[in-house]
C-alpha cells in the first residue's frame, strides 16, 4: 500500500477530491493511505508564525526553514515508530530512505505519466505543498528535495497541485481502476502495452448509435476486433499529429 504524507497549511482540505469515485474507493479498499500534516503546528512562537518577508526584498512571504525542517523530522520519526513496531525487522536507517520527498512547485521537473508510473512503484511520497512565494531555498537543500511541477503555469498553492500529483500517481497502481485494459489504452499508453506509447487516446462513443444526426463511426459496430484496433490507432495517431505533434516526434 502507497502512502502519502503531505505537509501543508491546509491539511483540512485532504482527501477532497481523492475521497470520490475511483480513488475514493480505492481509499476505502486501502490501496493507498495518506496523512495530512499541519505544517503550522511546528511553528515556534506563540503567534505560530510560519512565514516571513523575503531577504533581499520583494512582494510576498516565504515559508520558513525552520517551521518546515520541523514538520519534516517531526512526521519522519513518528512513521519511523509506527513502522518499526510492526516490521521489527526493518531498520530505521532503511526506513528513512524508503520515503521519496517531493516539493510541488512550478520551478520543478514538469509531471507526466512516465513520473506517475514511476512513482507509482514508491512505498511512501512525502509531498511538501507550498504557499505564498514558496519556501527557504535551504531546507530544499537541506532534505535534498526534489521538485515537481504540475505544468507551466502558477497556481496559489501546491494543494490543487498535490491532488492531480497523487491522482495520476494512483491510477498506475494495481486494482485502482476497474479493469486494467481501461489503463493499457490509454493517453501516453502504458508499461504494458506500449502500442500506445506517445499517442493521445482515440475518441469513444456509446449508445445511441444516433444522436442529433451523429453517427457512431461504422467500423466500431462491426465486431471485427483486429479492425477495430487498426481504426483507433490511426485515430490515436491523426489526434496526436495534429494536437500534440511534440508528443508524436518523442
Ligand atoms: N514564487 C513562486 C510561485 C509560488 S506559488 C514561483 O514563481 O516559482 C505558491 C505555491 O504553489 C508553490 O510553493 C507551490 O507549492 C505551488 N505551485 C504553484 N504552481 C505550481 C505548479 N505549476 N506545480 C506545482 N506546484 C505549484
Amino acid at each position: 500500500m502507497i502512502h502519502f504524507k503531505i505537509l501543508t497549511l491546509f491539511p483540512e482540505l485532504f482527501p477532497g477530491p481523492l475521497a470520490a469515485s475511483i480513488t475514493g474507493a480505492a481509499l476505502t479498499k486501502k490501496l493507498w493511505s495518506f496523512a495530512a500534516i499541519n505544517i503550522r503546528d511546528y511553528a515556534k512562537d506563540k503567534h505560530q508564525t510560519v512565514d516571513d518577508t523575503p531577504y533581499g526584498g520583494g512582494a510576498g512571504m516565504v515559508l520558513k526553514a525552520d517551521v518546515i525542517a520541523e514538520a519534516i523530522e517531526n512526521s519522519r520519526s513518528t512513521q519511523h515508530e509506527a513502522r518499526s513496531t510492526n516490521e521489527n525487522s526493518r531498520s530505521t536507517k532503511h526506513e528513512a530512505r524508503s520515503t521519496k520527498f517531493v516539493y510541488l512547485s512550478p520551478r520543478g521537473k514538469v509531471f507526466n505519466q512516465k513520473m506517475a508510473r514511476e512513482l507509482a512503484k514508491e512505498e511512501e511520497i512525502t509531498i511538501l505543498c507550498g504557499r505564498y512565494e514558496g519556501v527557504d531555498q535551504r531546507v530544499l537543500d537541506e532534505f535534498q528535495i526534489e521538485e515537481i511541477s504540475i505544468g507551466d503555469y502558477v497556481l496559489s498553492g501546491g494543494e490543487i497541485a498535490a491532488f492531480v500529483f497523487i491522482d495520476a500517481i494512483l491510477r498506475n497502481i494495481s486494482g485502482v481502476l476497474g479493469a486494467d485494459e481501461s489503463l493499457s489504452e490509454e493517453s501516453f499508453g502504458s508499461e504494458k502495452n506500449s502500442a500506445f506509447k506517445n499517442l493521445l487516446e482515440y475518441p469513444h462513443y456509446t449508445k445511441p448509435q444516433e444522436w442529433r444526426g451523429r453517427k457512431v463511426p461504422e467500423i466500431l459496430t462491426t465486431g471485427h476486433h483486429k479492425k477495430i484496433a487498426e481504426w483507433r490507432k490511426e485515430q490515436a495517431i491523426a489526434l496526436t499529429k495534429k494536437i500534440r505533434p511534440d508528443l508524436h516526434q518523442i
